[in-house]
């Protein structure tokens, strides 16, 4: 699906609409508060009506489009730019693109598709996986290593080779914080864990009684050896990082984690060809999102 085939096939309200019906209700519409099949009432605002409960509600009612008065082509729209950015789009770009009437709107649009890409199950991960922490945000004051750490926030990336990324906005990159992570997303049978010598790690696997860890030695210039890399957990940052760099220059770390989750859920679908399909549903699925939640 590409923009072109967006404009054409979702060029109307009525077609929009149509689409998150199907994807909010395959076995066909039903209640929302009491689960029977509903009618669709022939009224201007095309609402659903429950002659079991007496109940009245929209396609989009208690959705992320919940109370939008932006129309659903442009909604379409946008969605598909998000999906499609492999390193995201600012709310800036998107304003410009769909001539959204202001920046905060379209700064609560992108906010509203990207708490719905948030919403994903989280297996837990096993065969063999790639471990590693990097620092995004803040500015770089003089030399070392203090320097590239101050002021700025944690991220830590979980990589099944050949399989899921998971990224983490964490307090910190201590051993326990990263053991407790290890615990709640991967698997007691993981076949190995990859990390660099960074000695938190190794605290870490045991702490989260990890046996089969195996380190790459960066500490000593060493990238690759043999299986015993963190290569491709690596290539994931350095897209995060285009991204931050490129797309968010009004990201905050308040904002960071759902950043994070709308450029893991980008990347665990790269190759899927229904990734336009699959955002809809889930926003057409999510719960709704209020302004005020999301900027208390
Ligand atoms: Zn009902």
């Amino acid at each position: 699906m590409n923009l072109v085939d967006v404009n054409t096939l979702f060029s109307t309200e009525d077609k929009c609409r149509e689409l998150l019906v199907r994807l909010r209700f395959p076995e066909g519409p039903r209640c929302l508060r009491c689960n029977m099949p509903v009618v669709e009432l022939e009224t201007e605002k095309q609402l659903f009506y429950c002659k079991d409960c007496d109940y009245q509600f929209s396609i989009t009612a208690g959705t992320v489009f919940n109370d939008s008065h932006l129309p659903l082509t442009k909604w379409f729209m946008a969605t598909l730019l998000l999906c499609e950015a492999k390193k995201g789009m600012s709310a800036c770009q998107i304003q410009r693109t769909l001539g959204i009437g202001s920046y905060k709107t379209a700064w609560y649009l992108c906010h509203r598709i990207r708490h719905a890409m948030a919403q994903t199950d989280k297996p837990m991960m096993d065969g063999k996986v790639e471990m590693d922490t990097t620092y995004v945000g803040g500015v770089n004051r003089g030399k070392g290593i203090s320097a590239r750490v101050e002021n700025k926030e944690v991220v830590l990336g979980i990589r099944k080779r050949n399989g899921d990324l998971r990224f983490f906005h964490t307090k910190d990159a201590k051993s326990g914080t990263m053991a407790q992570y290890i615990r709640e997303n991967i698997s007691e049978d993981v076949e190995i864990m990859f990390t660099d010598d960074f000695y938190a790690n190794t605290v870490a696997m045991k702490k989260a009684g990890i046996n089969n860890h195996k380190t790459i030695i960066h500490s000593k210039g060493q990238y690759v050896n043999g299986d015993i890399h963190t290569n491709t957990v690596e290539s994931a940052f350095s897209l995060l990082k285009r991204g931050i760099m490129g797309t968010w220059h009004r990201l905050s770390a308040k904002h960071l984690a759902a950043y994070l989750e709308e450029m893991e859920f980008r990347f665990n679908r790269r190759n899927r060809s229904d990734l336009f399909l699959d955002t809809l549903r889930h926003m057409v699925t999510a719960s709704a999102l209020t302004f005020e939640k999301l900027t208390a």
